[in-house]
């Protein structure tokens, strides 16, 4: 039997429509971020304008010496499960920092915000009698992949729409568990939840609101609680989800929410139990970032900084973008083999760096050069940008305007 070829003609496939991944060879200098080493085509050195290290606290150094402390002091890996041999004191003191960092109870670690999401809405939803998930329609893969191994019942809510979610709530029979899921910044078209009406709507109807905070602990909020942070409303929402592998720079997932909550994750996920723990050191060096975000704003205002003088240029050029309130600028391509072309010229021609966004992580048609500035871009990196962008603009006749 030659299975190759089955596998080959979903490949051909992938490929003659446009969406078949290419991943970008590239070495990460320390010190030198955004600048990283290119083993691709094209330039030696280029400038990432997607990275989700979003305010390079991958290379900052307390949270380098914490992890280089720890390995030193504690080995590499963690050595089991926490349940079996590899429960480390530092797995302690993170999870009481992400307890702190939301003003929850308590909190739970796993080894991706991935993880996190699908063992926390699958054990929800298949374990609270009369479960019913309300998903908001564009929850990242990892909820959706939760939800659907949860097995129970769900429903689908228009994007940010509450009337919608209002609407199905009260549907719903009065013996269900009501979980709404939905995220706080969209990664792909950058929009923000209005997050304190789905609250309200949450306690009119009983439900529990599930938030994956994930694009925005560290950035958004006074001490990077996130949005619901900034927008005071932490302690009405049941559980808070996030990552330690974007903005923190590191690598790890998490919920909080009360003790009873996390310790029922804790007891029946699978996605958590069964499975080797984070290493002591990386449980470290998310620790010290999760520290010096709750102090410092200054990475924070530079990024804000950063994104508005980037947007203002794009508008000065007429290149269009979409607008938001977020820190992710998406410059909209609408055709899969175009925004590959775009982002192949970038780098081979200018040694900048998008990762082309194109089906199934975007609706088809929706296609687009998603930019993501941060405090280390310099000012001088931004006017070559739009120079860049400006030049190819002119040659690929795309349209001047935005959906
Ligand atoms: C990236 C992402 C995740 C997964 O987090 P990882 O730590 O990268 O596994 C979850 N939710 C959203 C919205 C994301 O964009």
């Amino acid at each position: 039997m030659n299975f190759d070829n089955l596998f080959q003609a979903q490949l051909d496939k992938l490929k003659e429509e446009g969406n078949y991944r290419v991943f970008a060879e590239l070495q990460r200098k320390c010190g030198d971020f955004p600048r990283v080493q290119n083993h691709g085509e094209g330039q030696d050195e280029v400038t990432v304008w997607c990275s989700n290290d979003y305010l390079g606290m991958g290379q900052n150094p307390d949270v380098i010496q914490a992890m280089l402390d720890t390995v030193q002091s504690c080995g590499t890996g963690a050595g089991g499960t926490r349940n079996i041999s590899g429960n480390a004191h530092h797995h302690k003191l993170l999870e009481a920092e992400l307890a702190d960092l939301h003003g929850k109870e308590a909190a739970l670690l796993f080894t991706s915000g991935y993880v996190s999401n699908w063992a926390a809405l699958s054990t929800l939803g298949s374990r609270l009698p009369n479960a019913v998930i309300l998903s908001d329609a564009l929850n990242h893969a990892s909820m959706i992949e939760g939800i659907r191994h949860a097995r129970c019942e769900k429903r689908v809510w228009k994007h940010n729409d509450v009337a919608d979610l209002d609407r199905q709530l009260q549907e719903l029979p009065a013996n269900a568990t009501k979980i709404i899921a939905f995220e706080s910044v969209y990664s792909m078209d950058g929009d923000i939840a209005p997050i304190r009406e789905i609250v309200e709507v949450a306690e009119k109807h009983g439900a529990m609101t599930y938030i994956d905070e994930v694009h925005a602990v560290g950035m958004y909020g006074p001490r990077g609680g996130g949005v619901a942070e900034r927008e005071g409303l932490m302690d009405r929402i049941t559980l808070i989800e996030g990552t330690l592998g974007k903005a923190y720079g590191v690598v790890g997932g998490y919920i909080t929410g009360s003790h009873a909550l996390v310790d029922f994750i804790r007891s029946f996920a699978s996605g958590f139990i069964f499975t080797t723990a984070l290493p002591p050191a990386v449980a470290a060096a998310a620790r010290a970032s999760i520290r010096h975000l709750k102090h410092s704003s200054y990475e924070r205002e530079m990024q804000q900084h950063q994104v508005a003088r980037l947007r203002a240029r794009l508008d000065a050029e007429g290149i269009p973008h979409v607008h938001n309130d977020s820190h992710i600028i998406p410059v909209m391509v609408k055709d899969p083999v175009k925004c590959k072309m775009l982002s192949d010229i970038l780098m081979e021609q200018f040694g900048i760096y998008v990762q082309p966004i194109n089906y199934p992580t975007v609706p088809k048609g929706t296609e687009r050069l998603r930019f993501t500035p941060g405090p280390l871009h310099s000012d001088e990196d931004i006017e070559y940008l739009v120079m860049a962008l400006k030049t190819l603009w002119k040659q690929c006749a795309i349209a001047h305007a935005v959906a």
